[in-house]
């Protein structure tokens, strides 16, 4: 699916949400808070493309002359935001500087690259500087009807790959050809995007973030899987299973039941006003009596939406309130260092009937023949 956004109910809540900020302008770089606001997708460049969004006034894109075309044929000037160009001979950190007042304070996009903040802070030396996510993030975390239908997509895309698992995990093969067989799955269920596969077999299957190496796949091994891509509507998918081959022992069976149950209880603790750290401690609570809080070494979940990880974060010391349309991940997961681990991982929305899963895929332990 492709979304059409409306750049001028998006700006307008963005000008709103940085005049009560106190900040004189946004500015913003290529990347997911200038998709967000306006459906560019400019390529980041070291050239500076910057979207200037005033708490009052216009907003106007400055954009290298030789990257005009692609702004002109963008939502951004569909919406009629002014496009100011520069021209290689020309400074365009004084361009942006020439928009604004001598003093204020700008709040810059948090991916921006750091040579361009450096230079942004010497054009305008009268200015303090902030990120943009105590601004935007909120916006961007509370997701539209056609924000979650997207996410909806995304994840019966993963589904469908998780689905297949059997076809390619087997002993003797290695977890980087695995990867590979998934990758391409990845695109064919509708990804334009692989972002991230991680195929953590045996003892690799204790660290979170493994990735896909040469270890070759053996009888007995737990396999964490956890994938994820983006669609051409620009939304991400992620989510975790974790197979084994033959099986489990009875270790095995009995952490990874504590597992489900621990992920079960912070999808059920999901609901409006709910903070995000009860959601956190209602996996956390579950594992710990079970003697294995030790071993959950990570936070329940983060955001998902135009980026695989952003607000809100489902951790301990986040209080903020859930709200009707926040997209985040359940992930709790279960790692004894050099010996094996497990995770199980979904989306959910928060709704006013509290969690809708947007990962279906069995969520027991999944045995397979290998
Ligand atoms: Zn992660
Ligand atoms: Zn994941
Ligand atoms: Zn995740």
């Amino acid at each position: 699916m492709r979304l059409t956004i409306d750049v001028t109910a998006r700006l307008r809540r963005a000008q709103r949400a940085v005049a009560d900020a106190g900040i004189t302008a946004l500015l913003l770089s290529p990347g997911p808070d200038l998709r967000y606001l306006t459906g560019y997708q400019a390529i980041p460049l070291e050239r500076l493309t910057c979207l200037v969004v005033p708490a009052i006034g216009a907003p106007r894109i400055v954009v290298p002359f030789l990257e005009k075309r692609s702004a002109l044929d963008s939502p951004v000037s569909a919406a009629g935001i002014e496009v100011l160009t520069w021209r290689e001979e020309e400074d365009p950190y004084a361009l942006v500087a020439s928009l604004l007042p001598a003093h204020g304070t700008v709040a810059l996009s948090d991916r921006m690259w750091a040579a361009q903040a450096i230079a942004l802070r010497n054009a305008l030396p009268g200015h303090e500087q902030r990120p943009a996510s105590p601004v935007l993030g909120t916006l961007r975390a509370c997701k539209g009807a056609d924000e979650v239908a997207a996410l909806r997509e995304a994840g019966a895309a993963i589904d469908v790959v998780h689905g297949r698992m059997a076809d390619w995990l087997g002993v003797g093969r290695t977890e980087r050809e695995i990867a590979a067989d998934i990758s391409c799955a990845m695109l064919r269920a509708g990804h334009a995007t692989v972002d991230f596969v991680i195929v953590a077999s045996g003892p690799n299957s204790a660290d979170p973030h493994h990735g896909a190496g040469d270890r070759v796949v053996q009888g007995g091994d737990l396999i964490v899987v956890d994938i994820g891509g983006t669609m051409p509507s620009g939304y991400c998918s992620d989510s975790t299973r974790t197979y084994v081959i033959g099986e489990p022992s009875g270790h095995v069976t009995t952490f990874y039941a504590v597992l489900q149950s621990a992920q079960e209880a912070a999808c059920a603790a999901v609901a409006e006003g709910v903070a995000a750290e009860t959601v956190d401690a209602a996996a956390r609570d579950i594992i710990s009596a079970a003697g294995f809080g030790e071993y959950f070494i990570h936070r329940t979940g983060h955001g998902i939406g135009l980026e695989t990880h952003e607000e809100p974060y489902i951790a301990a010391g986040d209080s903020r309130s859930l709200a009707a349309g926040m997209a985040f991940s359940i992930e709790p997961g279960i790692y004894f260092p050099g010996r094996c681990g497990a995770r199980l991982e979904d989306i959910v929305v928060c709704t006013e009937h509290g969690a809708e899963r947007l990962n279906l895929s069995p969520h027991g332990l999944a045995v397979l023949n290998g």
